[in-house]
């Protein structure tokens, strides 16, 4: 469901611009609410999100699916934990729908996917894997990057049950934004992806927003 913000960028407390390739880490303080402004359209934003005082207790696609009866992730859909708790809601969104069926990028996956030269391009998966070792201070591993949010992704599902990677359906200047319920670790990779029709074949600059 289009909704959009009450919420003006001028008020957030914090304002990150995420070229394509890197990655953002921070906590999300239970009551807070995080936007994710795609700058130039047809983005892919890999997301993962963590209890702070737990990071075992993670995002999880299944529970969330489940619960809300539905595959995509727009207005109102909560996002819940693999001990099915709310970790945060989707309280507006612009673009109308996300994934969170067709996981991140990796250097082995794009062999699979493209082409063996691809294995040496950049991935979603290798940007994660810097951010947890550049900060331990989070308690994250390697063994907790699991399966992920794709904010702005485009993977409808055919009447067979097939996943489709198709042309995105975002927008310069759209945005999702979801507020947490409880203390919450984000990590997104801004994904590098040269390959996938999702994102034009041209990734892009996404901003990080927070307001209090
Ligand atoms: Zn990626």
């Amino acid at each position: 469901m289009l909704t959009t913000s009450p919420r003006e960028p001028e008020q957030a407390s914090s304002r990150q611009v995420i070229p394509a390739g890197d990655y953002y880490l921070g906590v999300l303080q239970a009551g807070e609410v995080a936007r994710i402004l795609d700058l130039e359209g047809n983005q892919a934003a890999d997301t993962l999100f963590y209890c702070a005082d737990n990071p075992l207790e993670r995002y999880s696609a299944t529970d969330t699916i489940r619960e809300q009866g539905n595959i995509y992730l727009t207005t109102g859909s909560r996002l819940r934990s693999n001990e099915n708790r709310v970790m945060l809601e989707i309280v507006a969104d612009t673009c109308g729908r996300h994934d969170t069926l067709g996981g991140a990028c990796a250097s082995e996956s794009n062999t699979v996917r493209y082409d063996l030269e691809k294995r040496c391009m950049h991935a979603c998966r290798d940007s994660w894997m810097l951010a947890v070792s550049e900060h331990p201070e989070y308690g994250i591993g390697k063994r907790d990057i699991t399966h992920n949010i794709n904010f702005f992704m485009n993977v409808p599902v055919t009447r067979d049950g097939g996943l489709t990677f198709e042309d995105g359906i975002s927008a310069p200047g759209k945005y999702v934004e979801m507020k947490a319920y409880m203390d919450t670790i984000v990590l997104i990779s801004n994904c590098p992806q040269l390959n996938n029709p999702c994102n034009g074949y041209n990734p892009t600059p996404v901003e990080v927003l927070i307001w209090d």
